[in-house]
This record gives structure tokens, C-alpha cells and sequence, in this order.
């Protein structure tokens, strides 16, 4: 799977494989599979599994830059493996499959998607923000994604309980198998250990991307994972697959440990 995995969104392989694919996995894994809408004839993918009672709840989400395939590659991978029973799942595994037919990163309307969630104006946005309105609030949320211009991973962290951080799980769990980045500012912001948190300043625009829509109106915690798209795919792959057990676990072992 790892190799087969490295040839998605190349010239050669279409983008359906990873849907069919990625549909066929989750059906498997017991995941309800949902179509929000047809973006250029491709299929907006929503997967779901329900937990427990009482489980916390994590959403995760890839692709809304077509350009960025290491998030939606991870996903699959975590789909084919173990994602926790004792977490209710959302899944978008791909919000802008148009962009990724044409390794793009806007969508095939040339909009950048993930600054839309504010004006909501994109078919693909608006499906996404009405089928997020129909789920339960999501405990913790991440959004993956890639960064052209970054020496190595880094995340930003929305976050108003700092007793409920997972952010240095997540990067301890990334650094064995991908440089992080600890430079004092990475993309304009101060960070810290690879961590961003953004300000109040940063958060006043008018040009939403999903995560500041997720934090306003879904999620406890949110973050975003940046991998540094001048390394090896599976480098990155591998980057998102650890971030993301990493905030889970640590998610199960704070609500274990009554922080929740
Ligand atoms: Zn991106």
C-alpha cells in the first residue's frame, strides 16, 4: 500500500482511485460514506463512524488545497490501519477534488477554498459547511495541509483551554520521522517549538479559511499541521499519520485522566 500510496495525484494516476479507494476502506472499517456534492464530476467525500456514548469527538480533514496531497494520502493510510473505537470520526478526506485532478491549489473555479468559509460563495464550501452543520461538536479538529516555503512541520493551535493542549504530543510524535521546524517565526508568526498560536489580530479577516470557521462554529480545540512539501511524499505522509494518533491518544489520555 505505501508504494501504490506515492503514485496518487501523480500525472499518471487518477484522483478517482484515491475516492473509490478511500470509500472502500471506510465502508470496510464500518464508516458511513457521504457525497456532499459533485466537484468536477468528482465525488466531495464525508466520512462518519460513531463511537460510544459519551466519546469524544475529532474531525479530520484534507485536501482543500489541490495542490497538498500528503494530508488525504495520511488519511487513507489511517483509514487502512486503527483509528480508535472510542472516538466518533468525521472525515473529509478531499474538500477540493477538483483542484487535486489538476494538482491545483485552487478549485476548478480558481478559488482559493480555504479562504471562502466566512463569505461561503463555493458550491464545494457551501456543501461542506451545511453537512458540518448536522454533526455533533467536534471535541478537537485538524485540518492538514502543506506549505511550499517551510524548512520543516510546524501546526497552528486554536485553543481557549491551554490545560487541554495536545500541540506538543503532536510534535514530539512528528519529530522522529520528519524535521521540525523551531524557528522563532515561521510564515510571519511567532512560534514557538513549532507550534503558532495565533492572536486576536490574526483571527480579524475576512477571508475565513476552514479552520477559524471550524473553532467558530464546531470544534473545542482546532488545529492545522503543516508538512514541508519540499520533502519526500512519504516523509510528509508519515508527518500527518503520527501528528494525528499522536493528538488522539493524547486526546483519550486526557479524558482518562478527567481533563476533558
Ligand atoms: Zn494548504
Amino acid at each position: 500500500m505505501l508504494d501504490s500510496s506515492m503514485a496518487y495525484f501523480g500525472k499518471s494516476v487518477p484522483v478517482e482511485s484515491f475516492l473509490d479507494d478511500i470509500s472502500r476502506e471506510a465502508e470496510k472499517s464500518g464508516f458511513t460514506v457521504e457525497t456532499l456534492v459533485e466537484a468536477a464530476d468528482l465525488p466531495l467525500l464525508a466520512l462518519s463512524r460513531r463511537g460510544p456514548a459519551g466519546a469524544p469527538s475529532v474531525y479530520l480533514s484534507a485536501g482543500i488545497h489541490g495542490d497538498e496531497p500528503a494530508g488525504s494520502l495520511a488519511l487513507l493510510e489511517l483509514l487502512e490501519t486503527d483509528l480508535s473505537e472510542e472516538v466518533t470520526w468525521h472525515i473529509c478526506p478531499m474538500l477540493n477534488p477538483g483542484g487535486a485532478k489538476t494538482n491545483s491549489r485552487n478549485s476548478p473555479a480558481n478559488v482559493d477554498l480555504n479562504r471562502d468559509y466566512l463569505a461561503l460563495t463555493q458550491p464545494e464550501v457551501k456543501a461542506h459547511a451545511k453537512w458540518l452543520g448536522t454533526c455533533d461538536e467536534f471535541t478537537l479538529s485538524i485540518c492538514l495541509h502543506e506549505d511550499w516555503e517551510a524548512n520543516g512541520f510546524y501546526l497552528y493551535e486554536l485553543n481557549p483551554h491551554p490545560e487541554r493542549s495536545v500541540a506538543s504530543e503532536i510534535v514530539r510524535a512528528v519529530e522522529p520521522v520528519c524535521p521540525v521546524d523551531h524557528s522563532e517565526r515561521i510564515d510571519g508568526h511567532a512560534a514557538r517549538n513549532g507550534v503558532i498560536i495565533p492572536n486576536k489580530k490574526d483571527l480579524q479577516r475576512d477571508d475565513w479559511p476552514e479552520a477559524l470557521y471550524l473553532f467558530t462554529h464546531h470544534t473545542g480545540i482546532g488545529y492545522t499541521l503543516e508538512t514541508p512539501s519540499g520533502f519526500p511524499l512519504r516523509t510528509r505522509v508519515e508527518a500527518h499519520v503520527a501528528g494525528c494518533l499522536a493528538a488522539v491518544r493524547a486526546l483519550l489520555a486526557h479524558k482518562a485522566e478527567g481533563i476533558d
